[in-house]
């Protein structure tokens, strides 16, 4: 097997946090904390949570956006996490953003064909114009738009239309990994599974390697090979996405697949339950394991210790003192009666 394209080691990102606005910052929030996993060359791995959990900020620490405040990444063995800016230069176009609102990421005064052209001179990429009008044309052609695109301004295109040019924009630099940051979630549902088919279909292409941020588990199942779940700035739950959907292990990740309605024929009919109690403020998060105020099966020690991410066989990790086939089907017994509801995620 060949070494993975992203290599991310106990990475870590705190925020000062200020008490009151007469005081200095006295308290951490930790939205990334001690996160590990790797990303295989051509590989789709989408990291879900709900809002707050630290996905987002992940994703800016790995695309090197947000500075990370300890741990390491490994870019194709190099090491990036501490670089500076001008470091960083020659490998930026290497990794590139697709973002969740294409308008504010495009500038509103420039034509399209001006965005792209812009996009291809940096690092010199394609140089002299009649090359750079016929890469804009393929660009274009890739994302499923006709090269007249290129005169027009960004608000002349549909949302799904940007969030195209978004994604040219971000091929133009011929990257080898894609952070692609709640890139449908502004878009119409209708809209959606077209930008999605064409993410996947462009990742299968080109050999892309992405990591998918979302927090719909619908979106994230249908273009992840692997599934990461995040909760509290903690990684809860790595599985390749069959197995995540079909029996995921740990309580958190059961719990949020039953509080959504899955677009699947075979989950018609199971009940959707929103997860009990809040998310606790990262500022103050829980001791023990983080999950442990809203956990359907916590036991005492849950409190105490916090649970380490165990390997349990066939690439599934999980957090959990009592992640295991037996507590999984004990707490559905337990949460879930009803026949139908027995098979979650499914
Ligand atoms: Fe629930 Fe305990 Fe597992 Fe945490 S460690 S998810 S509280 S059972």
């Amino acid at each position: 097997m060949s070494a993975p394209l992203v290599t991310v080691k106990n990475l870590k990102k705190t925020f000062p946090v200020r008490e009151s606005v007469f005081r200095r910052a006295t308290r951490e929030l930790r939205a990334v904390d001690d996160v590990s996993f790797a990303v295989s060359r051509g590989e789709t791995l989408g990291l879900v949570g709900e809002s707050g959990c630290g996905k987002s900020t992940l994703a800016r620490c790995v695309a090197r956006l947000t500075e990370p405040s300890d741990g390491s990444i490994l870019f194709d063995g190099q090491e990036i996490a501490r670089l500076s800016t001008r470091e960083l230069r020659p490998m930026r176009r290497n990794i590139q953003l697709v973002f969740q609102d294409p308008m504010s990421s495009l500038n509103p005064r420039k034509r399209v064909g001006t965005i792209l052209r812009e996009a291809l001179s940096i690092q010199g990429l394609v140089s002299g114009r009649a090359r750079q009008d016929a890469r804009i044309a393929e660009l274009l052609e890739q994302v499923g738009l006709s090269p007249t695109f290129a005169g027009r301004l960004p608000r002349e295109l549909s949302g799904g239309q940007r969030q195209r040019i978004g994604i040219a924009r971000a091929l133009a630099l011929e990257p080898r990994l894609i952070v692609a940051d709640e890139p449908v979630s502004a878009l119409d549902v209708s809209v959606q599974a077209q930008i999605l088919n064409l993410l996947k279909d462009l990742q299968e292409q080109l050999g892309l390697t992405m990591l998918f941020i979302s927090h719909d588990l619908g979106v994230v199942r249908h273009v992840s090979d692997r599934v990461g779940v995040m909760y509290l700035g903690k990684l809860v739950e790595l599985a390749p996405a069959d197995a995540f959907y079909e029996a995921p292990l740990h309580p958190y990740s059961r719990a949020l697949l039953a509080s959504v309605p899955l677009p699947d024929p075979a989950a018609r009919g199971r009940a959707v339950r929103p997860i009990e109690g809040d998310m606790p403020s990262p500022i103050y998060p829980p001791a023990g394991c983080r999950f442990h105020t809203r956990c359907p099966i916590a036991q005492e020690i849950c409190s105490r210790t916090e649970p380490p991410l165990t390997d349990h066989g066939n690439g599934r990790l999980a957090a959990c003192h009592f992640a295991s086939p037996f507590a999984s089907a004990r707490e559905t017994e337990r949460a879930a009666p009803q026949p139908s509801q027995a098979k979650m995620g499914d």
